[in-house]
């Protein structure tokens, strides 16, 4: 479970050194409880204290890499969930999307992979395909294999339709998608047999494995929510503790 920004004080220095560019280590505890600076920012954390932040500091998000025929694309590992609450690590990979039914999905798939746009010296080009699983979808990713060595996203909630497609996909780095509280079991077995990551398992594992549906949907509006409220509490916070901080200096 995530510590609270008083949790995390606790277990800094308290010397208010401000070497973290933050006034006091309060307003630093408050920042790191929301995500917003990384653990590492303190250089006087003790190691005891840094098993125990550990969670907090972890990114919000693993990390996961794509890959095919030498290409990589990677998310995650990154330690705030909004590209305005700090800057991202990982370029955001873009994939274009295809239904596996489309009897045009090669042809598509070919131009979209050979298109590319230059700007200011740059080159720039899909990261990799996505591919709905609204029909054969074994069928699809031969098709699409095809015509592009880019990392591909399979989309569908049968285990066995995506167990196929991914037996096609050898020493791929291949995304699945989705996983929700009436398949993850069978989607984890997939995933195990084709080597996706133990974490992504994992946490399919942690978020469903005792909920029904209504209560997933239920638990993501309160994890959204319970976001917003620790930002703005955390922002309160360092207004105040600077405010403290003026104050004391003034007089
Ligand atoms: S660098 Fe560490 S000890 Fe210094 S103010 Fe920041 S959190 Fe506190």
């Amino acid at each position: 479970m995530a510590l609270t920004g008083i949790q995390i004080y606790k277990l800094l220095p308290q010397t208010n050194c401000k070497e973290c560019s933050f006034p006091t280590c309060l307003a630093f505890a408050m920042k790191l409880a929301a995500k917003q600076v990384e653990l590492s920012a303190c250089p006087y954390v003790t190691e005891e204290s840094k098993k125990q932040l550990a969670e907090s500091a972890a990114p919000p998000i693993r990390l996961i890499t794509l890959k095919a025929d030498g290409m990589e694309v990677k998310a995650g590992n990154e330690v705030c969930l909004f590209r305005h609450e700090k800057t991202f690590y990982n370029k955001p990979g873009l994939f274009l999307r295809l239904k596996a039914s489309d009897p045009d999905i090669a042809k598509k798939v070919a131009a979209a992979d050979a298109y590319m746009v230059n700007y200011v010296g740059m080159d720039f080009t899909l990261d990799g395909f996505a591919i709905e699983a609204d029909g054969d979808l074994a069928a699809a990713v031969k098709a699409v294999r095809g015509v592009t060595k880019r990392p591909l996203i399979l989309i569908g909630n049968d285990a066995a339709a995506l167990d196929s497609a991914l037996g096609l996909l050898p020493d791929e780095g291949t995304l699945i998608y989705a996983a929700d509280s009436s398949n993850y079991e069978a989607l984890a077995e997939v995933a195990k047999k084709h080597k996706v990551s133990e974490q992504t398992i994992y946490t399919w594992r942690k978020r469903f494995g005792t909920l029904e549906p209504a209560d997933v949907k239920r638990l993501r509006q309160l994890e959204t929510e319970n976001a917003k409220l620790k930002r703005i509490v955390a922002e309160r916070d360092l207004e105040i503790d600077t405010m403290k901080e003026i104050n004391r200096r003034k007089w």
